[in-house]
């Protein structure tokens, strides 16, 4: 069997997002609704050992790294001991938390001591009254401190992952990259997708990520591109002359980056979905026993991964080649 995960297009895949729960104590109005929303029953999701065996089988086949998310991970209690042993896998180099950052200021030191190498913290607005409009719930305060706490102990590089909204934070641009400009965190801006909910709401608040670097521009920062920030993934990343920090445009919509994707997921009900976008996703639960047919089912996601993903198809209203995904990103992993 060949063993490395390459698919059909030449991509070689060493990087796998792990989504732990689909439970969040937010409500962000471009990820869940208000109210309502359905969580999986817990017998569903895999167990810290399910998910052990599968990444077992990632790492033989060439994934070195890891990113934990949800949901929000930090609901599901014993993360820590759950990466202090995904860290002692053979082959993995760098596991990486994406959080909202609410319970991240009493869970951080654990976390690091146990291996987590850094966060990336989401923080959409720096005012606390706009914090409820977007998140529904928790206080701005909470993810500051869980910042602060991260930077105390070495989770870093620190980024800071913010979805820019149409009419909602365009306006807290300048703010962010002040931040970016004075304190040693990498703010990345991320185009608003339409995942499982490609409805009015996306579309009406929707925002090109051009609009970062205007906005730079007026503000008066001069720009040099940056080669290279650990992990940035699809990040195209800017440093400010003379700042601290940096930032990064994550604009999947208006410029996608499918031709250098290197990752796949793993769902916390236990599919490996090969793109974030489409419909297609195999469950692992029936191989869990048998590494081989692991392998087989991770090779399988190779063979169905399409070239890309076709959002931009989807805001110019056309028609779509492919069926995209019913879930949203908190049950999938984002
Ligand atoms: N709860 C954690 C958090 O918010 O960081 C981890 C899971 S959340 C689904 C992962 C990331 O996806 C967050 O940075 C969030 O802002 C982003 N996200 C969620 N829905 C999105 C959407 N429709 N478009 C773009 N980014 C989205
Ligand atoms: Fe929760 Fe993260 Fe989704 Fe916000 S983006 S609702 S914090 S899972």
């Amino acid at each position: 069997m060949q063993e490395r995960l390459v698919d059909r297009f030449g991509r070689v895949h060493d990087y796998l997002r792990i989504s732990v729960t689909d439970r969040c104590n937010l409500r962000c109005l471009y990820c869940m609704p208000e109210e309502g929303m359905e969580f999986a029953d817990a017998d569903t999701l895999l167990s810290y050992d399910h998910i052990v065996s599968v990444v077992e089988a990632a790492a033989e086949m060439g994934v070195t790294k890891l990113r934990i998310t949800g949901g929000e991970p930090l609901v599901r209690p014993g993360l820590d001991g759950f990466i202090r042993r995904l860290k002692a896998i053979p082959g993995i180099k760098d596991i990486a938390l994406t959080t909202n950052g609410i319970l991240l200021a009493k869970q951080a030191e654990a976390l690091k001591a146990a291996g987590l190498d850094r966060v990336n913290v989401s923080l959409d607005t720096l005012d606390p009254a706009r914090f409820h409009l977007i998140a529904r719930r928790g206080e701005l305060k909470r993810v500051m401190e869980g910042i602060e706490a991260a930077a105390r102990c070495g989770l870093s590089p620190i980024k800071l992952n913010c979805v820019l909204l149409k009419g909602i934070n365009e306006d807290e641009i300048a703010k962010f990259l002040k931040l970016a400009y004075e304190q040693p965190l990498h703010v990345r801006f991320i185009e608003y997708m339409p995942i499982g909910h490609a409805d009015d709401n996306w579309r009406n608040h929707y925002l090109p990520l051009s609009r970062v670097l205007e906005e730079a521009e007026r503000e008066g920062y001069r720009l040099t591109k940056k080669a290279d920030v650990r992990g940035n993934g699809p990040s195209d990343d800017w440093q400010m002359d003379g700042g601290t920090g940096s930032f990064g445009l994550i604009h999947p919509v208006s410029d996608h980056f499918c031709k250098s994707c290197n990752r796949l997921r793993l769902t916390a009900d236990g599919s490996v979905k090969p793109c974030l976008y489409w419909v297609d996703e195999l469950n692992v639960k029936d191989a869990l026993e048998d590494r081989r047919a692991l392998k087989h089912l991770l090779l399988r996601a190779m063979d169905v991964k399409l070239e890309n993903h076709e959002m931009a198809e989807k805001l110019a209203n056309e028609a779509l080649s492919h069926v995209p995904t019913d879930r949203r990103m908190s049950q999938i992993g984002g």
